[in-house]
């Protein structure tokens, strides 16, 4: 009687330990206890809203375009390129299905060859082409941090400059080409993983990896095309200048490629495009507390009011500042004392 008693009692106390714990480490969010003992509200809407950062940036992008004709003839009449299967005759006076436009959207066409048409053969050498685009990446995220860790979702809307394409070989004999198109714009969507990896006085270092679909312009024939996967390998370095406020540039290397299929004659042509990058931009973290309005107040760290909690500081600058790390007066009176002559 007496052991079965000493284990129950045991199990009532593993209960009230727990439960402590668990008080202990997980506070209420909508209720807590400020240090001078008052009770506070907070915003259950705000904390929410506060725990997800909101990020911006505008950058650069520069696209290596580049694909091999490993299957294909290179036909050129008068400067215009035609690639056709390497299993094709190419006698004079045959007629070759032959194909333009085999970047973005393949266009087939009949080709009676002619004296004085050039045919560089696909077993003879490595026939390509190079090319690049400049991009301007505009890019729109929300993510929750947990301790070092960042879990996401964005987009990224992409304004894609084309540049001509240049032979990878036979420089002097093949003519280049440019795409039909000049511009597009191409669309991203991603999940984003990230880790703190290091943090030096007002900067953090992070590596980041984006994951996602890119949706390429209308001006490629999508109905042709597979592939649409994007990795993208980024080390994003912040500048905290609050809780609620970084600025931060990410320079990144995008890995992607896509085939277009020739269906008329069941080939395909790889291209490669990966891209690197440099962003910058803002994250943003709504205040959980709004800022004292109170008059005359000049407290400078979170502070109450009637059982209300306030910033002390505009959203830019450290809440709780250690000494000489924000100005010693707040912005409004610095203002409104250079208008006195005299500022006391
Ligand atoms: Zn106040």
């Amino acid at each position: 009687m007496r052991i079965r008693a000493n284990k129950q009692f045991h199990g009532f106390m593993l209960y009230v330990c727990l439960g402590a714990i668990l008080l202990a480490t997980h506070p209420a969010s909508a209720q807590m206890f400020h240090p001078e003992g008052q009770s506070i509200k907070r915003s259950g809407f705000r904390a929410i809203l506060n725990k997800i950062t909101i990020s911006g940036s505008l950058g650069y992008a520069r696209t290596f375009y580049g694909h091999k004709l490993t299957n294909h003839n290179l036909i050129e009449r008068e400067g215009q390129l035609f690639i056709a299967p390497k299993e094709s005759s190419t006698q004079l006076g045959d007629t070759l299905l032959v194909y333009t436009n085999w970047f973005n959207r393949p266009q087939s066409a009949g080709l009676v060859i002619q004296e004085g048409d050039k045919i560089y053969y696909a077993n003879s050498t490595k026939l390509g082409f190079r090319g690049g685009a400049n991009g301007i990446p505009f890019t729109f995220s929300l993510h929750y941090d947990y301790k070092k860790f960042k879990a996401g979702l964005g987009l990224t809307a992409e304004w894609h400059m084309m540049r001509p394409f240049k032979p990878i070989h036979f420089k002097d004999s093949i003519p280049g080409f440019t795409a039909e198109f000049n511009s597009a714009l191409f669309m991203r969507y991603f999940v984003v993983l990230g880790y703190r990896y290091h943090e030096y006085r007002n900067f953090t270092f992070n590596a980041d990896v984006k994951i996602g679909m890119i949706r390429n312009s209308k001006k490629f024939d999508r109905a042709n095309m597979t592939g649409g996967f994007f990795v993208s390998l980024g080390l994003p370095v912040e500048y905290v200048f609050s809780e609620y406020l970084r600025v931060f540039a990410r320079p990144a290397f995008e890995y992607k490629a896509y085939q277009l299929n020739l269906p008329e004659v069941g080939s395909a042509i790889k291209h490669n495009y990966s891209s690197a990058f440099i962003e910058i931009g803002i994250r943003f973290n709504y205040p959980e507390i709004p800022r004292c309005k109170v008059d005359g107040c000049r407290t400078q760290l979170k502070h109450i009011h009637g059982g209300a909690e306030f910033r002390g500081q505009p959203i830019h600058k450290k809440q709780n500042p250690k000494i000489g790390e924000n100005y010693p007066q707040l912005d409004k009176y610095k203002w409104k004392n250079k208008n006195k002559l005299s500022p006391f």
